[in-house]
């Protein structure tokens, strides 16, 4: 566990054993909040995992959804979010469940059991993801990072191996090379590096789409469902703040028609890929309120305030995240209290 997810644990423990989130609430509580998924599926347990926090046990799902059902909380749809934020209702908090990417165990493990529970939610699917245009090139570094005891590296600063035989130093290597692939290189020569790597180490990028995400099949089926909204997520899961205006509006307005051209129906709702603030910011959130989306989600933490009103295309979300599986934290962050100490004190992060 890394020391902010430890430090962030402690703060949360004390909220909740102290009830202080039960105080601050007046001051942070909101109309609701947005959670966000990835995975849905039991983890394997192994000391390099750097994409952990992307994957939930389906106890923990179940666990969650148990919670807010025994709870004064609604579990509602994306649009009726949209609703409950235009109308500043206050009478009873809300909870919108999503999820990003496209991911199989979604279909298989996390469906199931919301319909258990009768718990609407919404999937973001990156078109590219699916038919096979993008890749999953964090699992991708992963996976190379895993297999090799060293990475030949070559950068402007020259070439050398980087030696990660330990799974301290996998995870040493694996923070080095995203920091390289977000930071150094432009999203599309990110895309060429992993495709380029994986050849070179035997990882098969493309069939790791084809078990990890669903097909268009799969995602029809689910989109018939009710209790289920398909939203987008671009075509390439790029950072978009990192593209030129042009492309930005490309990838969004782009992954929306394909998914109108596979299901039939225009998607209403956004999710920005990562979303912290250097990947989505200002600009691209106007991009998406001119191309006409009701709502758009970030990862930027937070619950959702009347304050959120001139902004739903920039609202935040509480993220389920994997090093974090117990619902007592569920519970201080649905408080508002965390994101709102972490926020500075501000209900708004929408620059
Ligand atoms: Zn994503």
């Amino acid at each position: 566990m890394s020391f902010k997810n430890f430090a962030f644990k402690a703060v949360m423990n004390a909220l909740y054993f102290s009830g202080s989130h039960k105080v601050l609430r007046p001051l942070s509580g909101g109309l609701g909040s947005i959670l966000m998924f990835h995975h849905v599926r039991e983890a394997p347990n192994r000391d390099f995992a750097p994409n952990a926090h992307l994957t939930v046990s389906p106890k923990f799902l179940e666990a969650t959804l148990k919670s807010l059902r025994s709870s004064n909380i609604d579990i509602v749809s994306m649009d009726e979010a949209i609703l409950r934020i235009q109308n500043g209702q206050t009478n009873k908090p809300f909870v919108a469940i999503t999820f990003d990417d496209g991911y199989r165990d979604n279909a298989e493990i996390a469906a199931p059991i919301l319909r258990k529970y009768n718990a609407p939610y919404t999937i973001y699917i990156a078109s590219g993801l699916i038919d096979g245009s993008a890749n999953l090139w964090w699992d991708g570094l992963e996976a190379i990072i895993r297999n090799q005891d060293k990475i030949l590296v070559r950068s402007q600063a020259g070439a050398g191996e980087i030696e990660c035989s330990t799974p301290k130093a996998k995870r040493k290597t694996y923070a080095l090379l995203l920091e390289y692939l977000t930071n150094d290189l432009s999203e599309e020569l990110q895309r060429e590096w992993i495709n380029e790597y994986a050849a070179h180490y035997n990882v098969d990028l493309n069939s790791m789409l084809q078990s990890e995400m669903m097909s268009w099949d799969e995602i029809k089926t689910l989109a018939e469902d009710p209790l289920c909204t398909i939203g987008t997520h671009t075509v390439h899961h790029y950072a978009l703040a990192r593209l030129e205006k042009e492309q930005a509006v490309a990838e969004i307005s782009d992954g929306a028609q394909i998914l109108e051209a596979a299901l039939g129906e225009k998607p209403k709702h956004f999710a920005y890929p990562y979303g912290y603030s250097l990947a989505a910011g200002r600009r691209d959130f106007e991009i998406v309120a001119e191309l006409g989306f009701a709502s758009a989600v970030t990862t930027r933490p937070g619950i959702i305030y009347k304050d959120h009103q001139p902004h739903m295309t920039a609202l935040p979300r509480i993220s389920m995240n994997g090093h974090f599986q117990k619902t007592r934290y569920t519970k201080v962050l649905l408080s508002g209290s965390p994101t709102f100490l972490a926020n500075k004190m501000r209900r708004l992060n929408v620059k």
